[in-house]
């Protein structure tokens, strides 16, 4: 049987906050089964809020929650590791509001994982299993699930510039993909954009450092991936899916999405309870690997979680 995880021992790092600047502490600590993931406030007493689509906040250039007087930004990233490398169940200790920014992809937070190592709970995981299609779309920007045997993702984005006409990938998310090909991949954006921004106070953290930077014909820093862009795409996915509270199993296709359609999609997925059932994984020997799911007792109360 395939059970919820969660971490070995608590792990900390220190980062800048992308729109303040300011130095954060975050840790991530061990938590119980059945309690998910948890952003904690030290700053504000231990105030707690829950990474689950009611406490969703602002929505602009990053995701943010919010519970009660307490806020969080920035949280995709670290959102996309946790639920990528399998950490059902975890505290994350801030004593800012913004989730530090690192290099701008996920694989420091993927580092500070494996550093603290995962424990497995006796818990059984659960998935959320599409059955029949869910869809979003707003203007030309869409997004959709397809039932599927395993978690795909297929995403393409189009831009009106010389570097970053059109890219497209499709990848099957497993810890492995997820490390190799998405951890790594930088958040991005538009010279002019962040000069605009810098006007408004924000992205006054963003750098070279922490982001690939366009300019008007050139990329200011050097890729790591000749795609890189649509790889963060998937990256940013991932971390907004997980709002969802269940890891999936379907295959996602987006079109030119950002945060406010993911985050949509993610309370319009829970919204479209019929869409899906709640499974629980068990491992069949015979099938090497491939996980044999059996739905969880009939009657549940499919969007109570
Ligand atoms: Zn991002």
């Amino acid at each position: 049987m395939e059970t919820q995880r969660t971490l070995r021992r608590p792990v900390s790092c220190t980062g800048i906050g992308l729109h303040s600047g300011n130095k954060v502490s975050l840790s991530l600590k061990p938590a119980p089964a059945d309690f998910g993931i948890r952003f904690r406030r030290s700053d504000l007493g231990g105030l707690e809020i829950p990474a689950t689509v009611d406490n969703l906040a602002s929505i602009q250039y990053a995701t943010g929650l919010a519970c009660g007087e307490g806020s969080v930004e920035t949280v995709e990233h670290l959102l996309a590791a946790l639920v990528s490398l399998g950490v059902d169940n975890v505290v994350v200790e801030l004593n800012h509001p913004e989730v530090p920014i690192m290099d701008g992809s996920a694989s420091p937070f993927v580092y500070l994982i494996h550093e603290a190592g995962i424990k497995t709970l006796t818990a059984p995981r659960r998935f959320l299993k599409v059955v029949r299609p869910i869809a979003l779309s707003s203007g030309d920007k869409r997004i959709a699930l397809y039932p599927s045997d395993h978690f795909k993702v297929t995403y393409s984005i189009s831009f009106d510039h010389p570097l970053l006409r059109h890219q497209s990938r499709t990848l099957a998310i497993t810890e492995d993909s997820f490390v190799e090909e998405i951890a790594s991949a930088r958040t991005f954006g538009f010279l002019k954009e962040v000069e605009m921004l810098r006007r408004h106070g924000l992205a006054l953290g963003g750098s070279l450092d922490n982001a690939i930077v366009l300019g008007e014909t050139s990329v200011l820093n050097a890729l790591r991936f000749d795609d890189e862009f649509v790889r963060h795409k998937i990256l940013d996915v991932l971390g907004d899916l997980a709002l969802v509270g269940h890891r999936i199993i379907g295959h996602l296709v987006a079109h030119r999405g950002g945060h406010a359609l993911h985050t949509s999609f993610a309370a319009r997925i829970l919204e479209e309870a019929d869409a899906w059932r709640l499974v629980e994984g068990q491992v069949d020997p015979a099938f090497a690997g491939r996980s044999i799911m059996l739905p969880v007792k009939s009657g549940i109360a499919l969007n109570s979680q």
